[in-house]
């Protein structure tokens, strides 16, 4: 028999799976006036009902996992969009928590060389006010009700923080773990990354009366790491490295890194002490590292950093 090149078109399974135009099981068409719908969990095959769905499922389901597990992972692994920028002095907020104030009287998250510059100039308690709207600093229980305002608004940040007060029992509220449950969960879902962080956290260790679930508190940490919670971004680092993906680990730490996590750059330091990783790889780490201070650190910055503590 001569061997040559096939001219004819071989279809193959996978051929028709990636035709989008098509039912993946009965081959119907839109041209045919059918409405088709793609698989919500890997988008990359249509069905023009669910009965076609359903019978294509056993030849469907391998394939559908993997992809679906790609998806994931293009989403898990891009770098996020940094936090705004601070709306006085319009430079990027620091990543770490102790860096930015959030102001409950109008929503907004101030840098700490900001709010720092505005009290170091205030000589009368009159002029102790919010360096962007100009309300007066609130006392414990004006401080909660402007909370509770905020969260009438659905406003994460305000919400997220009534869930930490809970859990700690400061500003005059009783010590509530479902309480505070119940408003990292509201804060979460509306995307909220600390919150998500939060929920990661006491899954990851059990703290604030919940059981400990591996599972669940990678869930909640990778929606924190996507909206550039650099510790949930660390501790995914950590359970790869655990798991044996170094490369996986390697990359969140990377993406950390960017984002100005030191915790991040010591494990990537630690792994070329050992020889684990490469110079390049450390040295990337090192400029990156830089590259963010250099976009978040100002002169107001450092002088409130030297009086309180690390901010950046
Ligand atoms: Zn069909
Ligand atoms: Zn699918
Ligand atoms: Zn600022
Ligand atoms: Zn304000």
């Amino acid at each position: 028999m001569k061997r040559g090149i096939q001219t004819h078109h071989m279809s193959t399974a996978s051929d028709s799976e990636n035709n989008m135009s098509l039912c993946a099981n009965c081959g119907k068409g839109e041209e045919a006036g059918i409405n088709l719908k793609a698989c919500a969990a890997c988008k990359s095959v249509k069905y023009c009902t669910r009965d076609c769905q359903i019978a294509h499922r056993p030849q469907h389901k391998k394939e559908c996992k993997k992809r679906a597990k790609e998806l994931h992972d293009e989403k898990l692994f891009e770098q996020p969009p940094p936090d705004e920028d601070c709306p006085i002095c319009m430079q990027r907020l620091p990543t770490l928590a102790k860096g930015k104030v959030y102001m409950a009287c109008c929503g907004k998250i101030i840098c700490c060389g900001c709010t720092h510059a505005f009290q170091s100039r205030a000589t009368k308690k009159e002029e102790d006010i919010c360096p962007f709207c100009r309300t007066p600093m609130p006392d414990e229980e004006e401080a909660i009700k402007r909370l509770n305002k905020r969260m009438e608004l659905n406003d994460a940040q305000a919400i997220h923080d009534t869930g930490t007060y809970y859990a700690k029992g400061v500003y005059g509220l009783s010590q509530n773990y479902t309480k505070a449950l119940e408003f990292y969960h509201r804060a979460a879902e509306l995307g909220h990354g600390t919150a998500n962080y939060n929920l990661g956290m006491t899954y990851h260790t059990g703290d604030i009366g919940v059981k400990v679930d591996e599972k669940k508190a990678k869930h909640y940490y990778e929606l924190a790491a996507m909206r550039g919670q650099t510790d949930a971004r660390h501790n995914l680092g950590c359970f790869e490295e655990q798991a044996g993906n170094k490369d996986r680990a390697l990359k969140h730490f990377m993406i950390a890194v960017k984002d100005g996590s030191s915790t991040s750059l010591e494990s990537i330091k630690r792994r070329y002490e050992m020889g684990i990783t490469t110079k390049d790889v450390y040295d990337e780490a090192l400029r990156s590292y830089q590259a963010y201070l250099d976009e978040v650190k100002s002169d107001q910055r450092d002088e409130a950093a030297a009086l309180y503590s690390k901010y950046y």
